[in-house]
C-alpha cells in the first residue's frame, strides 16, 4: 500500500472526455437525458462522471481541506486517479486498480460498471462502508491521514459472472437509497422499477423484470379481439390434467400445454408488448410458468418431450426463437436474455433428462434454482439432511445439463412466509455460497430484499454481498469481526453474541414457517381450532409435537436473552448520548430534526435491532404456545390447554400493539402497514380457537 498525502497537493480525477473540468457534475446528473441503449458513449460518460462525483463526495468528507478536481488529462505532476474502461459498451463489473508510477492510480473497469465498482473499492480501502441504505447506514473513516493506494495491481472479478442481486417483491419498492446501497456493495443486477430506471442504468446495472408473467395473459377468461374468451377459443392451450378432461375453473392448476405453436405466437406477442412498454429497459426477463404446484400437460405431444423440465425447456426454446425473430425484424430494440426457473411450483425442479435445446444454451439462458422448502438448519449440500440432499441433487442435475445453461442460485432469506422476522443465516451462507460456486452456479439472487428496518438482518445483506462477490470462505472471520466492530462500535463483541443467539433461535425457521405442509405454521393455518384426532405431520427434524414445542421454547429463550443484551446496551448508550445532546433550536422542521439525529447512530441501530427482536420473540412464543395448546387439546389435557390460553391471548395483544412498517403489496404497486399480530399469520387460527372455546364453555 502507498500513502498519498492529500494535504500537500491537489488530487486530480481524470475522465477520458474533453471539458471534464467544467461538465463532470452535469454529465453525472444527466441520466434522464441519456438513451443508455442507443447512446453507449453518452452512457459511458454519464457513469464515469458519476464515478468521479462519488469519489469526490466521499474523499472530500475524509479530507475536507483537500483540493479535488476533474480533468480530461492527467497532470504532469501530482496525484491522479485515472478513470478508464476497457470496453465502454460493456457492463462487466470486473475491474483493476493499477498503480502507474508513484502518483497515479488507474481505476480500470472491464465495463463502465466495473469502473464505478473500482472507485467504491478504493473508497473501501480508506475505511468507507455502506452497511445499510441511506446516510444512517454509512460508516465513515476518521478524517485526515493519508489516502491508501495499492502498490501493486489489484484485480477484482465477480465471483458469479452472471451477476448478483435480489428479487424485489412489489413494484413500489422504489428506493434510491436501496439502489445506491446495492451498487456500493458490488451488486450488478437490479430488478427494474419505473422511477429508478435511469439511475439503475447510470449505475451500470443489468436490469431484469418479469416473474410469473403468464397467469394474467393466459387467463381462461381473458377476452380476445374476436370477442371470445381464451378458454372458448383455445381450450387445447391449457394443460391436460392427469385425471383427464380440461376444466375451465381448474385451467391454471396444470402447466400450459407446451406443444401449441399458435400459443407461442400469442404469448410471444404479449411478452413483446411488455418488453416494448413497461419493461423497455429490461436486459433480462424472468419467464416462469404458473405457480400452481400442479401438474403438467399429459397430452401425447408433451409426454414425448421428456420430463417436466424438458417440457419447460422445449417451450422456452420456442419463445427464444420468437424473440430472436422479433429482434431480427427490428420489433425489439435489444437482445433480451431469458431467465427460467427450476422450482417445484412450476414442476421444473428436476434437471432435464434430454439435451438442452441448442438455442437456449447458445444464448446464455439463465435458470434460477429456487429450493423453496429447503432446511436452514443445514447447508444445502449436507448429506445428513434428506430435505436438502434432494435439492442439492436437483441443483447438480441442472449444472450438469448439456449443452450448459447458466444456473443462478435463488435464496429465501426474507421471503413472504418469514414476514420480516429477525432471522439470520450466516452459518449456512458461509458454506452454501462457496459450495454453489464450486458446483458451477453462475449467478445469485434472493427473495426478497427488504426496503427498510433491517435491524439484525443488516448482517445478512452484507454477508450476502461479500459471499456473492467473493464466494471463497477465506477471510470471512476478519470480515465478520470488522463488520461487528464497524456497525456497533464498542458493543461489537456483545452484538456478535446477540447475532449468534438470534441465528440459533431461527435454525428451524423452515420447519416452523415454510410452505411445506409439514411446517408448524402450515399445520396451524389448516387447523379448525377444535381438539384434533390425529397427531400433526411435522418435518423430519421434529420427532413429534412435544419435541417441536421444546425446540420452540429453546428458541424463545434465546431471543429473550438476545433482547435483554441489546436493551442493556441501549441503556448505556442512552446515558452516553444524553451528554452530547444537541442544543435546542437547531431544526425548524421534522426533516431537519431527522438529520440532526444522525449522531447517535449506534443507539439507533440497537433500537432497531431491539424492535425486531421483540417482534421475533413474541411471534416465536405465540406459535410455540399455540402448538403446545393444540397438543394439549389433542391429548385430552384440558387443564394444560386452559393454562396455556391466557399466555396466547396476552402475546396476541402484545403483537397487535406493535407494527413492522412497510410491508408491500404483491405483485402490484402499493404499501401496507400491518401490525405484528397480522404478520404472524395466526390471527384467523386464534379466532377459530376462541370460537371453539366459547362453544365448549372454556371462556377463561
Ligand atoms: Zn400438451
Ligand atoms: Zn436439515
Amino acid at each position: 500500500m502507498k500513502a498519498w498525502t492529500l494535504a500537500d497537493r491537489p488530487l486530480t480525477i481524470v475522465l477520458p472526455y474533453r471539458n471534464a473540468k467544467r461538465f463532470t457534475a452535469i454529465w453525472a446528473a444527466g441520466e434522464n437525458e441519456v438513451a443508455f441503449r442507443r447512446q453507449p458513449k453518452a452512457a459511458h460518460r454519464c457513469t464515469l462522471a458519476f464515478t468521479a462525483m462519488e469519489l469526490q463526495r466521499f474523499l472530500s468528507r475524509s479530507w475536507p481541506d483537500a483540493t479535488i478536481r476533474f480533468r480530461s488529462r492527467p497532470p504532469r505532476r501530482g496525484y491522479a486517479l485515472i478513470l478508464e474502461t476497457k470496453d465502454p459498451r460493456s457492463r462487466s463489473s470486473a475491474f483493476q486498480l493499477i498503480p502507474d508510477g508513484e502518483e497515479r492510480l488507474r481505476i480500470q473497469g472491464e465495463g463502465r460498471t466495473g469502473t464505478l465498482f473500482g472507485a467504491y473499492a478504493l473508497l473501501k480501502l480508506q475505511g468507507w462502508r455502506w452497511h445499510a441504505p441511506g446516510p444512517a447506514g454509512e460508516i465513515a473513516p476518521k478524517p485526515g491521514g493519508t489516502l491508501q493506494v495499492p502498490a501493486a495491481p489489484v484485480t477484482d472479478r465477480p465471483g458469479f459472472d452472471a451477476g448478483n442481486g435480489f428479487d424485489l417483491e412489489c413494484y413500489s419498492q422504489e428506493s434510491v437509497d436501496l439502489l445506491m446501497w446495492s451498487a456500493r456493495n458490488g451488486f450488478d443486477v437490479w430488478a427494474g422499477r419505473a422511477g429508478t430506471f435511469a439511475l439503475a442504468n447510470k449505475l451500470g446495472m443489468t436490469i431484469k423484470n418479469g416473474g410469473h408473467i403468464f397467469e394474467s395473459i393466459l387467463h381462461p377468461e381473458a377476452m380476445l379481439p374476436s370477442g371470445e374468451t381464451l378458454w372458448d377459443a383455445h381450450p387445447e392451450w391449457f394443460g391436460l390434467p392427469a385425471e383427464g378432461g380440461r376444466k375451465r375453473e381448474r385451467a391454471q392448476a396444470t402447466q400450459a400445454c407446451a406443444s401449441q405453436p399458435a400459443q407461442v405466437e400469442f404469448l410471444g406477442q404479449a411478452l413483446l408488448k411488455r418488453l416494448r412498454g413497461d419493461w423497455s429497459i429490461a436486459d433480462r426477463v424472468d419467464m416462469w410458468g404458473f405457480d400452481t404446484w400442479g401438474q403438467t400437460c399429459q397430452c401425447a405431444a408433451c409426454q414425448k418431450l421428456g420430463n417436466t423440465s424438458d417440457q419447460m425447456l422445449y417451450f422456452a426454446a420456442q419463445m427464444r426463437a420468437f424473440l430472436d425473430r422479433a429482434e431480427a425484424a427490428k420489433k425489439l430494440d435489444r437482445h433480451v436474455t431469458l431467465i427460467l426457473c427450476a422450482y417445484e411450483g412450476t414442476a421444473s425442479l428436476a434437471g432435464p433428462s434430454r439435451p438442452v435445446p441448442d438455442n437456449l444454451a447458445a444464448d446464455g439462458t439463465l435458470v434460477t434454482f429456487y429450493p423453496i422448502n429447503r432446511c436452514y438448519r443445514h447447508p444445502l449440500n449436507d448429506p445428513a439432511c434428506a430435505t436438502n440432499l434432494r435439492y442439492w441433487r436437483a441443483l447438480n442435475a441442472w449444472t450438469a445439463a448439456r449443452p450448459p445453461l447458466r444456473i443462478v442460485a435463488g435464496e429465501y432469506y426474507n421471503v413472504s412466509k418469514y414476514e420480516d422476522l429477525p432471522l439470520l443465516f450466516s452459518e449456512v451462507m458461509r458454506v452454501d455460497w462457496p459450495a454453489f460456486a464450486a458446483a458451477g452456479v453462475r449467478g445469485a439472487t434472493y427473495m426478497h430484499l427488504p426496503s427498510v428496518h433491517w435491524g439484525v438482518r443488516t448482517l445478512t445483506q452484507n454477508l450476502y454481498a461479500r459471499l456473492t462477490r467473493h464466494p471463497e470462505a477465506s477471510g470471512l472471520e476478519e470480515w465478520t469481526a470488522e463488520y461487528f466492530e464497524g456497525w456497533y462500535g464498542r458493543h461489537g463483541a456483545v452484538m456478535r453474541k446477540v447475532a449468534a443467539l438470534t441465528e440459533s433461535a431461527g435454525h428451524f425457521c423452515a420447519q416452523w414457517r415454510a410452505w411445506g405442509a409439514w411446517s408448524v405454521l402450515s399445520n396451524m393455518l389448516a387447523w379448525d381450532g377444535t381438539p384434533a384426532a390425529k397427531p400433526l405431520t411435522l418435518h423430519e427434524h421434529f420427532a413429534d409435537g412435544a419435541a417441536a414445542v421444546a425446540e420452540g421454547r429453546r428458541a424463545a429463550a434465546r431471543l429473550s436473552e438476545a433482547l435483554s443484551l441489546v436493551n442493556a446496551l441501549r441503556r448505556s448508550e442512552t446515558l452516553l448520548t444524553a451528554q452530547a445532546a444537541p442544543p435546542p433550536g437547531g431544526a425548524v422542521n421534522p426533516g431537519e430534526l431527522l438529520r440532526l439525529q444522525h449522531s447517535p447512530l449506534v443507539g439507533r441501530r440497537l433500537a432497531e435491532d431491539a424492535r425486531l427482536l421483540r417482534y421475533g420473540l413474541d411471534a416465536m412464543s405465540l406459535l410455540t404456545d399455540l402448538l403446545a395448546y393444540h397438543e394439549a387439546l389433542r391429548l385430552g389435557q384440558s387443564d394444560a390447554a386452559d393454562a396455556l390460553w391466557p399466555a396466547i391471548e396476552a402475546t396476541a395483544e402484545s403483537l397487535e400493539n406493535q407494527m413492522i412498517p412497510l410491508n408491500v403489496k404483491h405483485p402490484g404497486p402499493g404499501f401496507l402497514c400491518r401490525d405484528c399480530y397480522e404478520r404472524t399469520q395466526l390471527s384467523a387460527t386464534i379466532s377459530r380457537c376462541r370460537a371453539w372455546r366459547l362453544r365448549a364453555g372454556r371462556t377463561g
